[in-house]
């Protein structure tokens, strides 16, 4: 999952950011509300955390101009401003949460996990596709039971296709969402990477759309995989 993260605070955008890496997702930042709009304009991100109080565009106005473009990803509001009617303008202008400062890292590591499984259908942060459990919290993987151990890079290949379980994804929505803006895109990386989460996994779990990318399939209903009836 790849964030976006618009603060203008330097400090605390090393300690969020750093947290948030070390949560598994990948993310970008911005300083200003300029730098922040046009990336969340431009790039394909799964959620936005945005300050309010920015230079040069203030973060409800950024907000404002996603929405009416129609750019419809989650976006938590981050602000010193608590105030209900602060509060009340960032939901109208479309925001999705809204969080104070000073704030706890848990909390909002706890809220960017509850609007990613919000906008992935999911009602708690454990995942379960047949055989294949995934606790979102701890980043813990099991097939039918048993841990199964990956990196850091098969994890977030693994729960993105998680939680767009059922469509097909691309290699380059793949790139796009597991590196951050500076990184080399290659996208053939992503077979490797496939092959290998394969190898750890139930083989058939992750289905290969010739042409067009790939599909973590949903059992139907009376147990088999949709690819096989
Ligand atoms: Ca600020």
């Amino acid at each position: 999952m790849r964030l976006l993260l618009v603060e203008d605070d330097r400090d605390l955008q090393r300690l969020l950011k750093k947290a948030l890496g070390d949560a598994g997702y990948v993310v970008d930042t911005a300083s200003d509300g300029e730098e922040g709009h046009f990336l969340g304009d431009t790039e394909p991100y799964d959620a936005v955390i945005l300050d309010l109080g920015l230079p040069k565009l203030d973060g409800v106005r950024v907000l404002e101009k996603w929405r009416k473009a129609g750019r419809s990803m989650p976006v938590l509001i981050l602000t010193a401003r608590d105030r209900w009617s602060d509060k009340v303008a960032g939901f109208d202008a479309g925001a999705d949460d809204y969080l104070a400062k000073p704030f706890y890292t848990e909390e909002l590591l706890a809220r960017v996990r509850a609007l990613l499984r919000r906008a992935a259908g999911f009602a708690t942060s454990e995942i379960e596709i047949g055989k294949l459990h995934i606790d979102t919290r701890t980043s813990r993987v099991t097939i039918d039971g048993n841990p199964v151990r990956l990196t850091s890079l098969e994890y977030r290949l693994l729960a993105y296709l998680a939680h767009h379980r059922g469509r097909v994804v691309s290699r380059t929505e793949l790139v796009e969402h597991l590196y951050d803006q500076d990184f080399d895109r290659d996208s053939n990386t992503i077979e490797v990477f496939i092959g290998r989460l394969r190898k750890k996994l139930d083989a058939g779990l992750i289905q290969t759309v010739r042409g067009l990318g790939y599909c973590l399939e949903v059992p139907s209903a009376d147990g088999k995989d949709r690819a096989e009836a």
